[in-house]
C-alpha cells in the first residue's frame, strides 16, 4: 500500500490516505543516488543498443544519444515512476458550491505501455464539489503525475479518478481524454495522424447516473 500525503486548508493539517499502488504504473520515488546509478546503467544499456543496431557511435550526432536517451526516459518520459505524488492542498467548500468546476485543456504527455510511443493528448476534469474544492492548477499536476510513465489512456482517466475521489469525495466527477497515439500513427494501421484519436471517459457519482449533469459537462468541455 502507498502513502499519498495532503495537507487539508482548513488548518487541520496533514492526513494520511491510503492507495494501492498502481500495478505496473507503481511509483517508486528515487533517492539522488539511485537516480545517478539508474542513468548510468541505461545509459550502458543503450550503447548495447546502439551496437546490436549497427549504429555507430563515432557518428557525432548519435555519439551523446545513448546518454539523451537515458536522461529522457528516467527524468523526463518515466518521471512519474520515479518520483512521489504531488503535494495537493484541498480547500473547504464553504460557500456549499453546487455546480460544476472543470480545468479543461490539461495536457496529457504519455508513453503507451504496449510499444513506447508518446500519447499526446488533453484531458477534462470537472466535478460537483462536497466538503472540499481542489486548486486547479493542482488538477494538472496529477494528470501530469499519472501520465508520466509508460500508461494505457484507458487506465490513465480511472487512477485520475480514483486518485481526486479519494482526496476530496466529490458529489460527481468526470475525467475526459482525447489523445492521439503515435503506436497507431508511426506504425501499425498508420493512422491519420490529424483524424485519429482516441476518446476515454470516466464518470463517477452523480455524472455516472444524472443525463442533465452529464449533458452539461460534456457540452462545457467541448466549447
Ligand atoms: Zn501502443
Amino acid at each position: 500500500m502507498k502513502k499519498v500525503w495532503l495537507q487539508t486548508g482548513d488548518g487541520n493539517g496533514e492526513t494520511a490516505i491510503t492507495k494501492q499502488s498502481f500495478d505496473a504504473n507503481g511509483s517508486m520515488p528515487l533517492s539522488e543516488e539511485e537516480k545517478a546509478e539508474m542513468l548510468q546503467q541505461a545509459e550502458q544499456k543503450f550503447v548495447e543498443l546502439f551496437q546490436i543496431f549497427r549504429i555507430s557511435l563515432q557518428d557525432p550526432n548519435a555519439a551523446e544519444t545513448p546518454k539523451r536517451l537515458a536522461k529522457m526516459w528516467v527524468e523526463e518520459l518515466f518521471r512519474g515512476r520515479f518520483s512521489g505524488p504531488p503535494k495537493i492542498t484541498i480547500f473547504p467548500n464553504r460557500k456549499g458550491v453546487d455546480e460544476l468546476i472543470i480545468s479543461k485543456g490539461i495536457k496529457v504527455i504519455s508513453v503507451c505501455s504496449h510499444h513506447w510511443q508518446p500519447i499526446i493528448g488533453e484531458c477534462s476534469i470537472g466535478y460537483l464539489p462536497g466538503q472540499y474544492i481542489i486548486g486547479l492548477s493542482k488538477l494538472t499536476r496529477i494528470v501530469d503525475w499519472f501520465a508520466r510513465r509508460a500508461q494505457i489512456q484507458e487506465e490513465l482517466g480511472e487512477q485520475i479518478a480514483d486518485f481526486i475521489e479519494e482526496l476530496i469525495h466529490p458529489k460527481a466527477l468526470g475525467v475526459v481524454i482525447t489523445a492521439r497515439h503515435y503506436c497507431m500513427i508511426a506504425r501499425g494501421v498508420e493512422a491519420d495522424d490529424e483524424r485519429s484519436q482516441m476518446v476515454t471517459s470516466v464518470m463517477r457519482g452523480l455524472l455516472a447516473k444524472d443525463m442533465n449533469l452529464r449533458n452539461e459537462f460534456l457540452q462545457l468541455i467541448r466549447q
